[in-house]
């Protein structure tokens, strides 16, 4: 093989969730988008569902079917052996609404989960599974613009003070103090719609009048709860979703931070666009905010109580122009790779890499132009020199 059939050009597929804002990805990629359809994920992966594309020699061919050809050499045998697939999937996401508060179980967990679920006899796609493979599916996010997500249970003192603060949660204080985090949850995430709604609606109307009164920033968490609401003619069931807005921590990443999301920790997105990069797996238990399924006692069995400091990265330089950021999974390590006019990037893909470019333009190689939006794949063994011509953005996905 030489270079040239270890490098492609490769195009991704726009998922056009209902949450999605419908400009950032269509502007990313240069699509248009006429009428205006939510765009709220761009995947570049070997998902069958939505492949991604290698362009070769002018013909298309999906990445799942070109792996399956050959996968010890697509993806080197060790990777192989280990996965059997391609083991990451690398996103863009643009989050307009908040996402569905979800947590992950460990691949132990997701193991035993679909193996049960197998064997009771609930067909994959129903809506009460839970579990679609036997995989664990941590996530790590580099913000690429002012990006906000719940993330993990505030720490003890934090929680405290909000119990305090937010008048109708003041009785939920004595409980924390005494039965701690699990208990708090449980409590709120097992009262009745109508229970949710009484403790609630005070709250959530006095959210609203403080966001339009200016008080509040998105800091805090009734920015949040009032935009999910201040839209709403009559507001009828308060999702108990709502409790983990106040609950969890709300973390801002700016521009190029990162936040890593292992098994165990309860998380959501609330808005901003990001890179995500994922372990391949659709294996998700949720907590409110969301039409779908929610079961209550397999999320509380998955969940870690314990509060905790957010760990917002900003990357470690490993190679000049590239940042890693560090992440706890064999699956996958991400990086940004940020280049000026006189610097070249140079490397050898070790496995399957995905390269994206956010800002500017880069050429591989002196011959592979890739523009703004655009994404190469890299087979193993593939040794390749990135330079730019301007201040160019990548990031790069790896096993
Ligand atoms: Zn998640």
């Amino acid at each position: 093989m030489s270079e040239s059939s270890k490098i492609f050009k490769i195009k991704g597929f726009i998922q056009h969730y209902a949450w999605g804002g419908n400009t950032f990805i269509p502007e990313l990629l240069g699509v248009p988008n006429p009428d205006g359809k939510p765009c709220a994920e761009y995947w570049l992966g070997a998902h069958p569902s939505a492949a991604a594309k290698l362009i070769i020699e002018n013909k298309e061919v999906a990445l799942n079917e070109l792996i399956a050809r050959d996968p010890a050499t697509a993806l080197t045998d060790s990777v192989y052996q280990k996965f059997g697939e391609l083991p990451y999937l690398l996103k863009v996401l643009d989050v307009k609404q908040m996402l569905s508060i979800q947590v992950h179980p460990s691949k132990e967990e997701a193991e035993k989960g679909f193996d049960r679920e197998e064997a009771e006899g609930i067909p994959i796609n129903a809506p009460n599974r839970n579990y679609k493979d036997r995989n664990h599916k941590p996530e790590v996010m580099v913000a690429l613009s002012d990006f906000w997500l719940l993330h993990g249970f505030k720490e003890k003192s934090l929680l405290e003070n909000t119990l305090s603060e937010v008048y109708e949660f003041n009785i939920l204080l004595p409980l924390f103090k005494r039965d701690g985090y699990k208990a708090l949850y449980q409590f709120v995430m097992e009262m009745s719609q109508q229970e949710v709604n009484a403790f609630l609606m005070p709250t959530v109307k006095r959210e609203i009048r403080r966001k339009r009164e200016g008080e509040l920033s998105k800091a805090e968490p009734g920015w949040w709860v009032a935009k999910l609401f201040e839209n709403d003619e009559q507001i009828v069931n308060i999702d108990r979703g709502v409790f983990s807005i106040y609950f969890f921590n709300i973390v801002n990443a700016k521009p190029g931070e990162a936040v890593f999301q292992g098994a165990g920790l309860p998380h959501a997105y609330l808005e901003g666009q990001n890179i995500e990069l994922m372990a391949n797996s659709d294996n998700v238990l949720r907590g409110g905010l969301t039409p779908k399924h929610i079961d209550v006692p397999e999320l509380m069995k998955h969940t870690v109580f314990e509060g905790i400091i957010p760990n917002v990265m900003k990357g470690n330089e490993i190679r000049i122009g590239e940042k890693n950021y560090p992440c706890p999974v064999p699956d996958f390590s991400i990086s940004k790779i940020e280049l000026k006019e006189d610097m070249t990037y140079s490397n050898s893909a070790e496995g399957m890499e995905l390269l994206i470019v956010t800002e500017g333009a880069a050429v591989i190689n002196n011959s592979l132009v890739l523009k703004r939006g655009e994404a190469a794949c890299l087979f193993p063994d593939a040794v390749y020199e990135i330079i730019t011509s301007g201040n160019c953005t990548l990031f790069k996905a790896f096993v």
